[in-house]
């Protein structure tokens, strides 16, 4: 037999019977081993388990607590127990304790498929969820959450950020899914909600604590190391460290106060600590400054730490290729559950093998830039020490003899290379369906169109797709960099507050790549922060009938004509939107708005139903449905929903808005007033409430308050939107200007 009982192992005093077929293994594999076990007498069967059925003595079966950690955009090299600098010492001290895959791959440099992967231990060809935002995790698919939940396994989730978001379908087999990072109220394509490991930390240690001994199951993620790099000021780690650096400082320092905890409390003792990270980071090697745009290891290498007291080898390193796809099935042997479904293998016969194990090939892609850039699809793999990545300038690297990915091997070695190609293909093949591994593009269909026109909407006539039917060098990522490099600086120029300067530089990168799907969007987006509705509207309908369409571009049209007034028009495309995918939860809460908007109040709320089966945390569709009952006249249930929508998110400012309005309408002017001005204090848009708020104060001869309010509303309110109302209140204005 090729590998033997683990002697660390045996040294501990493990009694060597723990490894009992577990009770709920397939069938099928219950029989084989059994079969093999009488045929070889019990010592036969215990190595038989660690080498055949994969598992290292004693472990399978187990039922262990999981505590399993994701930290966002971690590079496996900036760990102290990877070679750092800066000691991680958190993070060190579980290594010297645990097990420690020194080379753990990531198959996707992106937050929410690379997720998927981790709990589903399939690539993301099967699992299909190939970029954020746009994606949601079937309900055909297995999380680990939901295989140790059906062994009775207790399962909590805690999110740092948006990403992860419950609408996305990770939530899939958690009892709590804790994905409450606040901010909610306003979509902002340059930033995305999170918060910090410290309160992510804080909901999963009361979650622990509540649960009984055994039979839990906590995942946490901790966003801190995503970009901006910004650790809260109260950490006083050292100064001297750039900033990604203290970052993760930052998040050791939290989960050792968090383990501290949990061990006082005696919550560890029965439990396998699992830390691994989704992706790296670029930190600028290859042109690449964040992550996502390549596949190089800077983004692809991952810490993979298990750690368990008395159970798992101390200090032990395992030099071969361990991946995120192997979590799932190694958590699921050690529940003792079915292991059918994964890609991944179980990693526990790696730690029952002193000797190095062959190199687990590993798939890998970045395809998000395809989709939201019309950039060349990158795909690729991990063959024993070689890497290939397939792009139309195709890489290949000996990792061995060149671990940082500097000298591309592709035009030396055209014969390994045209070998890895075919082995990719067969490999992708193989790991997926034809159906899986197809990426959807999303095209507004002809009735679309067509109803589009019967109201008067142009639609260009020429709408042949600017979508590359082939992939040239020029369209390589490589060769991109550059216009990437020009998407942050117009980003940063708008968070700077200079949109001029966004929109000139978003205006150059389109000049120069008018397919940049995404940069419509966020041209589009400045344009209408800067108040310049009509002229976003264009943007986004020329990059949608020059076949340029995503989900996010066709929704955003949709919200924009909402918020013009063209009601007809935003009503078409977003039904248009929901139509191609059922799962795009804006759509269902911009096309609410719309409706309502319409006077179609059933079908407004039919459509918030629709979302919150999606997405039971959907602050904004509480609010929106307050709303609607709040024109229906029916208080007690406005209010109930106005309320709900202010738990998952205080900052809410709509919310509070409405919550004022049933306030006021119950005669609770004092609560009104206060609800209000915290609506104003948070999104100084909400002309509603500052109208509100001004013939309030009026009733109440509070005048010169008033004034202030009114004079804001008439100063900021949209002309389209309020245009029957601003002349009113100037002529409020100059009443109260006269009394005081
Ligand atoms: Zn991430």
């Amino acid at each position: 037999l090729p590998c033997c009982y683990d002697e660390a192992v045996r040294r501990k005093g493990e009694k060597k019977t723990k490894s009992q077929p577990p009770a709920r293994r397939s069938r099928l594999a219950g029989w084989v081993a059994l079969a093999i076990a009488i045929a070889l007498g019990a010592a036969g069967w215990l190595v038989l388990v660690a080498c055949g059925r994969g598992s290292a003595p004693g472990l399978a079966g187990s039922r262990p607590n999981v505590l399993l950690i994701s930290i966002d955009t971690l590079r496996a090299d900036h760990l102290g127990a990877y070679g750092a600098k800066a000691p991680t010492p958190v993070l060190d001290r579980l290594a010297a304790e645990g097990v420690l895959f020194e080379k753990a791959v990531s198959h996707v440099p992106i937050t929410l498929p690379s997720h998927a992967s981790l709990l589903t231990g399939r690539y993301p060809i099967l699992h299909g969820v190939r970029d954020n935002g746009a994606f949601r995790l079937a309900e055909t698919q297995t999380t680990i959450a939901e295989s140790l939940k059906a062994t009775g396994y207790q399962t909590g989730a805690f999110v740092g950020s948006f990403a992860l978001d419950s609408r996305f379908g990770l939530d899939q087999g958690f009892d709590l899914y804790d994905d409450f990072y606040g901010d909610t109220s306003e979509f902002n394509d340059f930033a995305i909600s999170e918060r910090p490991a410290a309160a992510v930390l804080e909901r999963a240690a009361l979650w622990i604590e509540g649960r009984s001994a055994t039979g839990w199951l906590a995942f946490v993620h901790l966003y801190d190391p995503h970009a901006p790099y910004l650790p809260p000021a109260s950490f006083t780690g050292d100064p001297r460290s750039d900033p990604y650096t203290r970052e993760v400082l930052y998040v050791d320092d939290a989960l050792g106060r968090f383990l501290d905890r949990l061990r006082s409390a005696g919550k560890l003792e029965q439990t396998l600590i699992v830390v691994t990270g989704d992706h790296g980071e670029g930190l600028g090697e290859h042109g690449e400054k964040t992550h996502g745009m390549f596949a190089y290891d800077s983004t692809l290498h991952v810490p993979l730490i298990l750690s368990w007291g008395g159970r798992l080898p101390q200090g032990r390193r395992i030099s071969s290729r361990a991946r995120l796809i192997d979590l799932a099935p190694t958590l699921a042997e050690l529940a003792g559950t079915d292991p059918g479904g994964y890609q991944g293998e179980s990693l526990l016969p790696l730690l029952g093998k002193p000797e190095p194990a062959e190199d687990r090939e590993s798939y890998f892609e970045a395809v998000a830039f395809n989709l939201n850039r019309n950039w060349a699809p990158l795909t690729g793999f991990y063959r024993r020490k070689l890497k290939y990545i397939e792009l139309p300038l195709a890489e290949l690297y000996d990792l061995e003899a060149d671990p940082g990915e500097t000298r591309n091997l592709a035009e030396i070695h055209p014969g390994t290379l045209r070998q890895m190609g075919e082995a990719l293909a067969r490999y992708v093949n193989q790991h997926s369906t034809e159906q899986s591994r197809a990426i959807e593009t999303t095209e507004v269909d002809e009735e679309t169109i067509a109803r589009l026109k019967t109201l008067g909407y142009v639609v260009a006539a020429d709408r042949t797709s600017k979508r590359p039917e082939r992939y040239t060098p020029d369209d390589d990522p490589k060769r991109l960099v550059a216009l990437s490099d020009m998407l942050d600086e117009g980003v940063a120029a708008h968070l700077a507050g200079r949109p001029q300067e966004a929109i000139r530089i978003f205006r150059e990168i389109l000049k120069r790549r008018p397919n940049f799907t995404n940069v419509h969007v966020n041209l589009a987006y400045v344009l209408r922060e800067s108040g310049r509705l009509e002229e976003a509207i264009a943007v986004l309908e020329q990059a949608m009938t020059a076949g340029l369409t995503t989900r996010t571009l066709l929704g955003r049209l949709g919200l924009y004509l909402q918020e013009a007034g063209r009601l007809q028009e935003s009503a078409v495309l977003l039904e248009s939107a929901i139509k191609q995918d059922p799962s795009h939860a804006e759509a269902y809460n911009y096309l609410a708005v719309t409706y309502a908007r319409l006077g179609r109040t059933a079908n407004a709320v039919s459509m918030l139903e629709k979302l919150l089966t999606l997405d039971s945390s959907y602050a904004s569709a509480y609010s929106n449905r307050g709303s609607v009952y709040l024109g229906a006249r029916e208080y007690v249930r406005a209010a109930e929903n106005f309320r709900r929508a202010l738990e998952i998110d205080p900052r809410l400012a709509s919310a509070w808005n409405g919550l004022g309005v049933v306030q006021a309408t119950e005669g609770r002017k004092a609560e009104a007033i206060s609800s209000w001005k915290r609506s104003i204090e948070l999104d100084p848009r909400q002309y509603d409430t500052l109208y509100n708020l001004g013939t309030l104060l009026t009733q109440l001869n509070r005048f010169e308050e008033a004034i202030g309010y009114l004079d804001r509303f008439v100063q900021t309110a949209p002309v389209d939107r309020y245009g029957a109302d601003i002349p009113k209140v100037k002529r409020l204005l100059a009443e109260l200007r006269a009394r005081v």
